[in-house]
């Protein structure tokens, strides 16, 4: 993973360049998905921004996600009923969701991954703006755990 008051910094700079405000809330917000190693929801992202912050609202959340996945800076990931955030690997890669811990796992070190979007775009003239993929399945732990 990489370093979380590096990784701060970027998204700081990358809202700093806009001309964003810069609330304490926001703040509080990159912090967070800098030092994030998972792949949390809005929702958990609010609750541990809560604690801190009593006053933080949920759309506070949801528009600053927005602002750093429109500069690259986020990768969301859709499931079915809700989004998750990528907050330290923004460029798009494969991620592995466990069924039974719902734990949703980075397959980025697969490479053949982004010669796929090349391909596509070469093959189809199609230029791909984002792409996801997913593996649904059973997770190592949950494995050892129960065959
Ligand atoms: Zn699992
Ligand atoms: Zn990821």
């Amino acid at each position: 993973m990489s370093d979380p008051e590096l990784r701060y910094k970027t998204l700081l700079q990358k809202l700093q360049e806009r001309g964003s405000r810069l609330t304490s809330h926001r703040l509080a917000l990159l912090h967070l998905l800098a030092a994030s190693e998972g792949h949390p929801n809005a929702a958990q992202l609010f609750e541990k921004l809560r604690a801190q912050f009593p006053t933080v609202s949920l759309a506070t959340i949801y528009k600053t996600l927005a602002l750093l996945k429109e500069e690259g800076e986020v990768l969301e990931i859709d499931l079915h009923n809700d989004s998750r955030y990528d907050g330290n690997k923004p460029y798009p890669h494969p991620h592995l969701v466990c069924n039974r811990c719902g734990q949703i796992f980075d397959g980025d070190e697969v490479a053949c991954f982004q010669a796929a979007d090349q391909e596509i775009e070469a093959r189809y003239h199609f230029q791909v703006a984002r792409s996801q993929l997913l593996f649904y399945g059973t997770c190592k732990e949950c494995l050892e755990k129960n065959p």
